[in-house]
């Protein structure tokens, strides 16, 4: 199982950290090490002192697919939720300033969290799907899937030109504006359309070597 994720997918989070608009989405990986085990809280890892958490719409695939046409989309998808990039930032930083790839930024264990799944129907795909991830109880982030610049039928038909989905592989479809830190003791909880999908404690993973 692999983790697709898309970059500067919305305007307002482009605009918050500063990025250029993309041409086309800006897609990178994280590998299955990556999913944060059910029932567990986040760790913060030692490596970084500003972790961000990135809410964001995830869909799982649902059958083998490559150079999927973005009419046929919905045929590969089953199952949809919310979830988060948790990202480096200080890291990713570096690592963008000397044009490096963002693994060690975003791909690190524990970094993939994923809420349950929820039901997935063809027509969901022209919802406008309204998410929102409160930080001790204060809304941080307000997204709409409208406002995506590539809605999810083309990301798929972008991503299966050059990689094969295949199944129970997730798409993270990028974050709206409101990224921001995470702190030992925060409590984050995941909104989709008014219901509560998810709560996530933040922790410290303490280190005894
Ligand atoms: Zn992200």
């Amino acid at each position: 199982m692999k983790i697709i994720c898309i970059g500067r997918n919305y305007v307002d989070h482009i605009q918050e950290l500063d990025n250029e608009k993309p041409g086309s989405p800006v897609v990178f990986m994280k590998p299955d090490t990556a999913v944060l085990e059910k029932g567990k809280p986040f760790y913060l890892p030692a490596f970084s002192q500003d972790v961000h958490f990135e809410l964001e719409l995830v869909f799982r695939i649902a059958k083998v697919g490559k150079n999927i046409q973005a009419e046929f989309a919905h045929k590969y998808i089953d199952a949809m939720t919310l979830g988060i990039d948790f990202t480096a930032r200080d890291l990713q930083s570096k690592l963008k300033e000397k044009g490096l790839p963002w693994e060690k930024a975003k791909a690190f264990d524990g970094s993939a969290f994923v809420a349950d799944f929820q039901e997935f129907k063809p027509e969901y795909l022209n919802q406008n799907w309204a998410f929102s991830l409160l930080k001790n109880g204060q809304t941080v982030q307000a997204g709409e899937s409208d406002c995506m610049i590539w809605k999810v039928p083309a990301l798929i038909e972008e991503v299966s030109k050059y990689i094969t989905l295949k199944t129970g592989d997730l798409l993270f479809t990028g974050t709206p504006a409101g990224v921001g830190p995470v702190a030992i003791g925060d409590e984050l909880q995941g909104q989709l359309m008014g219901k509560t999908l998810f709560q996530l404690s933040i922790a410290w993973l303490w280190n005894f070597q």
